[in-house]
């Protein structure tokens, strides 16, 4: 990577790298933008920003994987509209960066990474994060913070109306540990994984172009559904607020039909973390498998964002011996399934899994092991910094 600093920017004077993680989510979907639960595990999978000085005032910005350079002004970032472009990650981190006292210095970017795009491992956190570290260059900014502006930019300046999971396992992530993510509070715990058991993630290698505006539309639905709770229970603000899925059954005759799925899902994924955290501390694998697969069923059938390809890896996976469990993983629409599986089984799933899904659909999936690592970082040692290609 440095070597095609060198060659695209000229000098490597004065340069620095920040690396921030990409994640999986092993249970939790779709629950962080309604402030409950989530249980993610930040990725070996990472995402560099290399930074140095430019002498000319301008600030660029180039994506190896897009093998793309754009500039912009750096006096004029504050007035740019997003351009729906990658850039619009990077900018409108920026722009908060800026917004909140730390003014952005000209500056050559470099962005490379090992996270699949659109995959449902984040590679959009992972460019915000390594984006907000390179634009900081070491100028201290409280861990919480730098995980909120990340989100504040793809909220606002992308356009996407997501909860803070991603950013927040991208800033927090630990080796070793998965971490619990209690996203109104903004606390976490960390959840060591029962010894015994690995997690795989299987890329089904497409993205349905229907992700985008589904997204939105079940943010819009959870909030229909919190609207109509809160006749019978005013103190429920968002679906993290309703206490039980008993509690919830009481008030779904009062939802539209579709909008009391929604919040079904909601509701009982959040029960689901909890006890799947709590199945993990007493070393129960079945359970947790067994919890894995009813995430899926809910995200499947009440949330509908899983997808023809997401369906085929959760049932052709369960058959295979040394499997627990497998769900979808991310927005859905496509991207990745996460299994958990016997270690000593994983090469023998990853074999048996790839081959039934190109007989499938003439596509041979990704599948990549989910060693837990840790959050983002300046990278200090030549080592760490990946080559390209
Ligand atoms: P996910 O976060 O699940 O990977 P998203 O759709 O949220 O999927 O984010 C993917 C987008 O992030 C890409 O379309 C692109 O705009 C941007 N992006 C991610 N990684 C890179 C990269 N290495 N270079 C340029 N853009 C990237
Ligand atoms: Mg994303």
């Amino acid at each position: 990577m440095i070597e095609t600093y060198r060659r695209l920017y000229g000098s490597v004077d004065g340069l620095r790298v920040f690396r921030a993680p990409g994640r999986v989510n092993l249970i939790g979907e779709h629950t962080d933008y309604n402030f409950g639960f989530v249980l993610p595990v930040a990725l070996d999978l990472a995402t560099f920003a290399a930074t140095a000085p430019a002498a000319d005032g301008k600030l660029r910005l180039h994506s190896i994987e897009r093998q793309e350079t754009r500039e912009f002004d750096v006096a004029g970032l504050a007035e740019l509209s997003p351009a729906h472009h990658w850039t619009d990650y990077p900018i409108g981190v920026a722009r908060e960066v800026a917004r909140l006292g730390f003014a952005i210095q000209p500056a050559n970017i470099l962005i490379h990474s090992t996270v699949p795009e659109g995959s449902g491992l984040s590679s959009s956190a992972a460019l915000e994060v390594s984006s907000a570290l390179a634009f900081l260059g070491g100028r201290e900014l409280a861990p919480l913070e730098l995980a909120k502006l990340c989100q504040r930019s793809e909220r606002e300046f992308v356009g996407i109306p997501c909860g803070i999971m991603d950013q927040y396992i991208s800033v927090f992530g630990r080796e070793h540990s998965a971490v619990k993510i209690d996203c109104r509070s903004l606390d976490h715990q960390l959840v060591e994984l029962p010894d015994g058991v690995t997690f795989v993630a299987v890329n089904t290698m497409v993205k349905h172009a229907l992700a985008g505006s589904a997204y939105k539309d079940r943010v819009a639905e959870c909030a229909a559904a919190v609207t109509a709770i809160q006749q019978e229970f005013p103190s429920v603000k968002s679906l993290r607020d309703v206490a039980s899925q008993d509690q919830f059954e009481s008030v779904a005759g009062l939802l539209p039909p579709v909008v009391a799925r929604r919040a079904r899902h909601v509701v009982s994924e959040n029960e689901r973390v909890e006890r799947f955290v709590a199945s993990s501390a007493r070393g129960e694998l079945e359970t947790m498998g067994k919890l894995l697969v009813a995430s899926h069923r809910s995200l499947q059938y009440d949330y509908e964002v899983s997808c023809a390809e997401l369906d085929f890896l959760v049932d052709h996976a369960l058959p295979i011996d040394g499997v627990y469990g497998s769900r979808m993983t991310g927005g859905g629409f496509g991207g990745c399934t996460v299994t958990m599986l016997r270690p000593g089984a994983v090469e023998a799933f990853a074999a048996s899994i790839a081959r039934s899904y190109e007989r499938r659909f003439q596509v041979t999936p990704r599948i990549y092991r989910c060693n837990p690592s840790g959050g983002a970082r300046e990278v200090t040692s030549s080592e760490t910094i990946p080559a390209v290609g």
